[in-house]
């Protein structure tokens, strides 16, 4: 069997099984608890979050724990436009976004009466901070960009996006930087962002886990009511367990970066040089900006679900636009946002990455590729 599908979920690496593992038996406790047992629990948590705070360059106080990015999107969307709605309700996003941040503005629009505007990338698959700044509004309040495209993997300037919105001293920013952690450097302070969602999963920590990062300055609209767990922002007995995995996972992920990166770009760089070599098909990832970790490129006059699954019948496991579209509808509104190309927009596929793929599979990769595109078509 060979994985290909690391941007939808990793798998949790040795360390940070036996840190959760370690914790979930020994420290079970509910850390919010009086006694010992409970007050162990919470030191291991807040240890957590001072390792992630040191490595991500950010203040202890602005990391909450949550069940993933798809949480932290919607609490720092929903919980910052439902908070500051007296001062605008206008926000801009993108046609490019993860459906937890895509659909999160889509419920603010319809049951909210938010004004959203969604932007739509240039021919590369990026947003620029002229993009944003044409959209700005008197009563903008919120703008939503996302780092690394999970489909495409193209990589938008949100450096430039940070710097701009500076002169916007109303409008709070948000970045999804799921698909970035541990594979594209990044500083959260560099980028001048206001609010910042990660998932544990995609960089070999657990699923169910994740992180919100929100400066202080910001207060954000709890989604949940209930008990005063970190800070009331997040209602609800969380994981101590998870909270440590995660501090592990991240640690990992970001002392291997630089090393894995390069291997990656090797890994993305033969694949796709074999890929350009081949009749009707399309490659989406763009040229410039992009994350190696993605490859993602459609072909023509084949169903990509009946490709997935001849592939997946040779031991190859590949994706479509991303495992949280499990849907009979390919259209990809990620590439239908760089192209009219209806063809292209309805048969992507995505080859994800990893530093676990060994230089040996790669011949066998693009030769089942080459053999099913060939079969396939009937060739
Ligand atoms: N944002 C992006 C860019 C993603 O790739 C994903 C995972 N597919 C998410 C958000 C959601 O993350 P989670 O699975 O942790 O909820």
């Amino acid at each position: 069997m060979i994985y290909l599908d690391y941007a939808a979920s990793t798998p949790p690496s040795a360390e940070v099984m036996e840190s959760f593992l370690k914790v979930s038996n020994e420290y079970y406790a509910n850390n919010g608890a009086v006694h010992k047992l409970g007050s162990d629990a919470h030191s291991l948590y807040i240890k957590a979050k001072e390792q992630i705070a040191r490595f991500l360059k950010v203040e202890i106080d602005e990391l909450f724990f949550t069940s993933g990015a798809t949480e932290a999107n919607n609490m720092a969307i929903k919980g910052f436009a439902l908070k500051y709605q007296s001062r605008g309700k206008h926000l801009i996003t993108t046609m490019m976004e993860h459906p937890s941040v895509y659909e999160a503005f889509k419920q603010l629009e319809e049951y909210f009466g938010f004004e959203v505007t969604y932007l739509t990338p240039d021919e590369n698959g990026l947003i620029t901070a002229d993009h944003v700044e044409a959209a700005i509004k008197k009563d903008t309040i919120l703008v939503s960009v996302m780092h690394v495209n999970n489909e495409i993997g193209s990589i938008n300037d949100v450096y430039s996006i940070g710097e701009m919105l500076k002169q916007h001293r109303k409008i709070a920013f948000h970045v999804d930087l799921t698909q970035s952690i541990g594979k594209i450097d990044f500083s959260v302070k560099k980028m001048n962002i206001d609010m910042a969602s990660i998932s544990s999963h995609k960089i070999y920590g657990l699923k169910g886990s994740g992180l919100l990062y929100k400066k202080s300055s910001i207060e954000l609209l709890p989604l949940f009511s209930g008990g005063k767990q970190q800070g009331g922002l997040r209602a609800g007995t969380f994981s101590t367990a998870a909270c440590v995995a995660t501090a592990k996972a991240v640690r990992i992920a970001l002392q291997t970066q630089q090393e894995n990166y390069q291997y990656v770009l090797k890994l993305h760089q033969f694949v796709k040089e074999k890929l350009q070599t081949m009749d009707k098909l399309t490659i989406n990832t763009p040229e410039d900006n992009y994350s190696p970790y993605i490859l993602n490129f459609s072909v023509k006059n084949i169903k990509p679900e009946t490709f997935l699954r001849a592939m997946s019948e040779d031991g190859i496991y590949l994706s479509t636009k991303s495992a949280c579209s499990k849907t009979r509808n390919i259209r990809s509104r990620v590439i239908a946002s760089i192209t009219d190309d209806e063809e292209v927009i309805s048969t992507p596929i995505r080859i994800s990455f990893s530093h676990h793929i060994k230089l040996h599979e790669l011949e066998q990769i693009v030769n089942k590729l080459e053999k099913n595109i060939m079969k396939l078509r009937g060739i």
